[in-house]
């Protein structure tokens, strides 16, 4: 992998340039909320919050929108495809690993037995560009093995102290170094001291751990432990660990009319398992009807189903679930309270 250094003294200078790509997207630090940081559209290049950990909602929300319109229709015009951003070049920049990990995720889901065109039109305009990070004591990544990328970026950006060592992932990564190459240098023996000496205390510094060896074969044991139904009654089924998962990806369609009644749009919107309606179909009957069978889906699904499906979990350690629950559920100590048959209720 090729490998250059950027100086931090011309890193605004670099980001300020990637504007010519497209639009450039950076974590920005609310005013309101210090502290809490969320991805925007970058202005200028001094709004970057390169202290950031983890943002409210993950990037997945410029890939899989939030609430998009699919296609619109008329009684007399018929049918118009609707792309949102179809043609938006973007780049999605300061990304850490488990951030990347979880694009890589959501690249596999919608491209298994059919790709998502809404996904995949907004997927090949998009340069991601990440950023080395310390782990928070809700960061488990290490754990989950997502704690570094090999690959998933165009552009990886190390902290080394003065200076950024920048991995190149792709061709179109070299292309946006090869155009800026006033702005790079070459990595000297020092650097490359620097950066082992940033990966120890990187690797050091975790304090969260999660055991998966044998999580889906344990979870597989315990189905009917009473860990579910006491989560069931702490949860409030509102879908906070669901929207601000970098991993979630299940959306709800539905029409809507317009006034004049001969007029409307499609919608796809995101939606969480842990919603009352998400399991309830035709006829009236809901598969999941209370809270403890719909907080256990979400457990098997990450942890036990998708590594049938996929041969991975789909929980990249990012901490957000436990940042955002209201209740203090916190995945951590429920897998390993399952781990070791020992959930006590609070
Ligand atoms: S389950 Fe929680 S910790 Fe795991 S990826 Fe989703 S939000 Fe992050
Ligand atoms: S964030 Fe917490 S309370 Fe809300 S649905 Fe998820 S587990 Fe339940």
């Amino acid at each position: 992998m090729k490998v250059v250094k950027l100086p931090k003294s011309k890193v605004e200078e670099f980001l300020s340039s990637l504007q010519d790509f497209g639009e450039v997207i950076i974590p920005k630090e609310k005013t309101e909320h210090p502290g809490v940081y969320y991805f925007d559209v970058m202005e200028n290049p001094s709004e970057m919050a390169w202290e950031y950990l983890r943002t409210i909602i993950p990037p997945k929300k410029y890939l899989h929108k939030p609430r998009e319109v699919i296609f619109k229709f008329h009684k007399e015009q018929g049918y118009q495809e609707v792309i949102e951003d179809k043609e938006t070049k973007r780049i999605l920049f300061g990304l850490h690993p488990c951030d990347i990990h979880g694009i890589k995720i959501l690249d596999v889901v919608f491209n298994r037995d059919y790709m998502d065109p809404y996904y995949y039109a907004r997927r090949k305009n998009t340069v991601i560009i990440g950023l080395s990070c310390l782990p928070d004591e809700k960061c488990f990544c290490k754990s989950m093995n997502t704690d570094y990328v090999e690959d998933g970026f165009d552009l990886f950006l190390s902290d080394i102290g003065e200076d950024f060592l920048v991995a190149v992932g792709t061709s179109l990564g070299d292309d946006l170094v090869a155009e800026r190459a006033h702005l790079f240098s070459e990595v000297e023996e020092e650097d490359r001291r620097k950066y082992l000496a940033f990966r120890k205390k990187r690797n050091e510094s975790f304090r969260l751990e999660l055991d998966i060896s044998d999580l889906p074969y344990i979870l597989d044991l315990e189905q009917k432990s009473p860990i579910w139904d006491e989560l069931g009654k702490r949860c409030l089924t509102c879908g906070s660990c669901s929207m601000v998962c970098p991993t979630c990806y299940c959306f709800n369609v539905y029409d809507t009319l317009n006034l004049d009644a001969k007029s409307g749009q499609r919608i796809k919107q995101w939606d969480a398992c842990l919603f009352k309606d998400y399991a309830l179909v035709a006829g009236g009957h809901n598969f999941r009807e209370n809270r403890a069978e719909r907080v256990k889906n979400r457990y098997y699904h990450k942890q036990f189903r998708m590594v049938e499906q996929y041969g991975k979990p789909s929980c990249v350690g990012c901490g957000r679930c436990i940042d955002a629950c209201p209740a203090g559920i916190d995945v951590v100590e429920v897998l390993t309270k399952v781990r070791e048959g020992s959930y006590v209720t609070h």
